[in-house]
């Protein structure tokens, strides 16, 4: 529990529930299970369960295909916790790698971890390539976060450069 290769402190970046464990009946650090992709649907998954593999998860094939299905990439990944992804599931690559889920950002993480404090121009820099070209308005977006929006951001586990995600209710 608490290790996993593409996400970062799973107890405090997943999205728990309260309601036991659908397994083992815990209600001690229990996934969401509305967030787990795989073949069946699951309410509650707590740590300990998912690690044992009881609710396997499933990389959808254009998300395997950004790191050329590299088997071992895409198991780990299927390992980790479930991002509580909006829309898609959009993990970003970079280096050829996934990216290590570190945590939805408030306005306030983006100020406190760019250099300058300036959150609103650190979003503008670190948001994901792809995403870039359809925001119509960053004042707008950089309002919506944590309201109507919600920024996941990842690190590259090899150069540790950041990545932000935003995705709308
Ligand atoms: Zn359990
Ligand atoms: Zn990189």
């Amino acid at each position: 529990m608490d290790n996993y290769k593409y996400f970062e402190n799973a107890k405090e970046n997943a999205y728990m529930t309260d309601t036991p464990c659908q397994f083992c009946g815990t209600t001690e650090n229990c996934l969401d299970g509305v967030f787990i992709e795989g073949d069946e649907d699951y309410e509650s998954v707590c740590l300990n369960c998912y690690d044992a593999g009881k609710a396997p998860s499933k990389i959808p094939p254009y998300v395997a295909e950004k790191v050329n299905n590299d088997p071992q990439k895409i198991k780990d990944l299927s390992d980790c916790p479930p991002v509580p992804w909006i829309q898609s599931n959009e993990w970003p690559v970079c280096c050829g790698d996934f990216g290590v889920f570190i945590g939805e950002w408030s306005n306030t993480d983006f100020d406190n971890n760019s250099e300058d404090g300036n959150g609103f121009g650190f979003l503008q820099v670190i948001l994901a390539d792809d995403q870039k070209p359809r925001v119509e308005s960053f004042e707008n977006l950089w309002n919506d976060i944590s309201f109507e929006a919600a920024a996941f951001v990842f690190r590259c586990p090899h150069c540790g450069k950041l990545t932000a995600v935003c995705q709308y209710y």
